[in-house]
């Protein structure tokens, strides 16, 4: 009942396309494809930006019920394409972003024809934007304006070997810390320098302290540098933390302390500059939330299939719709593996059991 054949002909159409981040080009003619797509099934379209953000609504309200979202950029350079393209076996696809996620993309198109007819009171939103691969700055302001709308998202990244669904992301924060200090001899006259290495020790004691496995956040210090000699006081250092947490409370509890060591330099002399990167809200099951995760189960029950619910430490859009206090289940896609290598796969298997699962899941909302 699902037209698999159509489905393998359009995932190769859109993956011997490259599309990776950079490459608005090609960004935008997989985004002229889809919203050909979307319009022969009767969505009103918006083309952004040359096509490398779309939108494409069942209904002409600004308000709708569910929000379908699918990134169209890989981490591909152009010329991969030439080198791997398309390909299959009995079980597998291949190809650059096969299952990362051009799967999704044919996925929702899949989904959401069925649903005009089944369900034309549906109000549904499709969002595809090109640049999730490079944290979706590009199309940040756009997709924050369209979660305002949304009442429930589903983001069809690959689902996990084994059926595996994505329940919780950890977020994320980049700290680049540094240090100025006063650079004097060591040995002839260490009162008058500051020691830049000796305020960066104290930073990295005392942040790296706040990891709690236990409660999801991870604090690393992943790269330090500064100093020039032994017998130099170092004048400048420099060191850069990776901060996970599963929990935003635990983010800001990190600022926090940030803004209390710059405000207490140990090392009279020393000055430090802050630079935050990357930030992304943890994506942590809500209240509603838990919801979507017993609709999906309890629809999978019915169908009999064994699914399984994961946390990752990974970011994806869903990250943002969470943090904008979106209610959203993430890895929605056919499931696929070796994400973001050349051994990607896509598991041919599972494009009719995801498919129907999430068919049931859509066709039976609100819930
Ligand atoms: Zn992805």
């Amino acid at each position: 009942m699902w037209d698999l054949i159509g489905f393998r002909n359009e995932l190769k159409e859109l993956v011997n396309i490259d599309s990776d981040s950079t490459d608005r080009a090609g960004v935008g003619q997989i985004g002229q494809i889809l919203a050909g797509k979307y319009r022969n099934i009767g969505l009103h379209v918006e083309a952004f930006d040359d096509y490398t953000c779309i939108q494409a609504k069942s209904h002409p309200e600004a308000d709708f019920d569910v929000l379908l979202v699918g990134h169209m950029d890989t981490v591909f350079p152009k010329g991969t394409v030439r080198q791997r393209p398309y390909s299959e076996d009995e079980k597998y696809a291949y190809g650059p972003g096969v299952a990362d996620m051009k799967a999704g993309l044919v996925m929702i198109l899949h989904l959401v024809r069925k649903l005009r007819e089944t369900n034309p009171s549906l109000r549904i939103c499709i969002a595809n934007d090109g640049d999730e691969e490079t944290d979706s700055v590009l199309s940040y302001e756009w997709l924050k304006e369209l979660s305002g709308h949304a009442q429930y998202a589903y983001v069809f990244e690959p689902g996990r070997t084994g059926n595996g669904f994505i329940k919780s992301r950890k977020g994320y924060v980049g700290i680049e810390a540094d240090f100025r200090g006063i650079a004097a001899h060591a040995g002839n006259a260490p009162e008058k320098g500051a020691s830049a290495i000796k305020e960066m020790a104290r930073w990295i004691m005392e942040l790296t302290a706040l990891q709690n496995l236990a409660a999801g956040t991870s604090v690393n210090a992943g790269i330090v540098n500064g100093g020039t000699s032994p017998n130099v006081i170092a004048d400048h250092a420099k060191a850069y933390f990776d901060v996970r947490v599963q929990e935003m409370s635990e983010l800001n509890q990190i600022k926090v302390k940030v803004q209390e060591l710059k405000k207490n330099i140990s090392v009279l002399g020393v000055t430090v500059d802050i630079k935050y990167s990357g930030e992304m809200s943890p994506m942590s099951p809500s209240q509603e939330t838990r919801q979507m995760i017993e609709h999906i189960t309890k629809k999978a029950e019915d169908l009999r299939m064994e699914i399984h619910w994961l946390s990752v430490g990974g970011v994806s859009d869903a990250n943002h719709l969470a943090g904008w206090g979106v209610p959203v289940i993430c890895g929605c896609g056919p499931c696929g593996g070796n994400l973001h290598n050349d051994k990607e796969y896509l598991e041919l298997y599972s494009l009719e059991s995801r498919l129907e699962l999430m068919y049931q899941v859509l066709a039976d909302m609100p819930f």
